[in-house]
């Protein structure tokens, strides 16, 4: 049984306080569903746990099984077993899926020919086309084909907790429904459930993958939590009411989400009329 501890997290970007005092608890075989508004911090909070430069930690903590995730560097917290589907996973050239996975688990210590087959098979079992495990890593991949690769990695690695930030960004409604399935079935792995912090804005996610928890993440804290129904509620609602009025809504062009429904040219008013 692992438990991912985040306690009173505070965070900047800059001068900028984002994170303001996050408190969280993910344990194995658990999904925690945290939904909130653009630019509200979601990204932010996967890449201060996860461990991405950038951030300064101002204040609380992050332990998992009660090791001290922020004094390490990222490789030590993927070690230690924590593990982020990116938003926008990185084009990396010249490394190939099958290269990048081989190093990182035989490097702790499992089997080269294990590691190729484990790839292979979850590969196969998620969708990914076989060519695309040599190719370099996320190079000219469809939005679908990136969320399958994140997956693949997931089930190769076996990470103890899994952060998913917006997996559901980019993909049809096959992709998601094999990335959401593989997902369930690991939380519901006997030997090592996997333990799920799913980001999301929409309830599309949790149609294979059930939460337990539904947290409302605005300006920098969870407001408020419940469980699957309250998914369900913020889909007819929104999230006007944890929104502060005084502030204008971030201009969120710096992450906006390439594959929602509103065009480039929309958001950056270079419509015609
Ligand atoms: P979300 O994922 O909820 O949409 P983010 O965590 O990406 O939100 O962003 C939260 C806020 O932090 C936004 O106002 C965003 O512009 C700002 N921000 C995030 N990363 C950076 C960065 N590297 N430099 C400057 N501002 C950033
Ligand atoms: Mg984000």
């Amino acid at each position: 049984m692992s438990e991912l501890i985040i306690t009173d997290l505070k965070a900047n970007v800059g001068e900028k306080q984002i994170l303001k005092g996050v408190n969280l608890t993910v344990r194995s075989g658990e999904v925690h569903a945290v939904m909130g508004p653009n630019g509200s911090g979601k990204s932010t909070l996967s890449h201060v746990i996860t461990g991405k430069p950038g951030y300064t930690v101002t204040g609380g903590s992050v332990t998992l099984d009660g090791v001290d995730l922020l004094s390490l560097p990222a490789w030590k917290r993927a070690r230690a077993g924590l593990f982020l589907a990116m938003q926008y996973p990185t084009e990396v050239p010249g490394v190939s899926l099958e290269a990048l996975l081989t190093a990182s688990a035989t490097e702790a210590g499992r089997d080269a020919g294990a590691v190729k087959a484990a790839i292979a098979a979850e590969a196969e079992r998620i969708g990914l086309a076989e060519a695309l495990i040599h190719r370099p890593l996320n190079g000219d991949l469809s939005g679908g084909e990136k969320k399958r690769n994140e997956t693949v990695q997931l089930g190769v690695l076996e990470p103890k907790i899994a952060i998913l930030d917006e997996i559901d960004s980019g993909l049809d409604v096959d992709a998601m429904r094999a990335v959401t399935r593989r997902i369930e079935e690991e939380t519901n792995n006997a030997d090592a459930p996997l333990g799920v912090l799913a980001i999301t804005h929409y309830k599309r996610l949790f149609e294979e993958l059930e939460p337990d928890h539904v947290h409302v993440f605005a300006q920098g804290i969870i407001q408020t939590s419940g469980g699957a129904e309250l998914a369900e509620e913020l889909e007819k609602t929104g999230y006007a009411e944890w929104v502060s009025n005084d502030e204008p809504e971030e201009d969120d062009l710096g992450t906006f989400d390439p594959f929602s429904d509103t065009t480039f040219a929309d958001r950056l008013n270079l419509h015609e009329g």
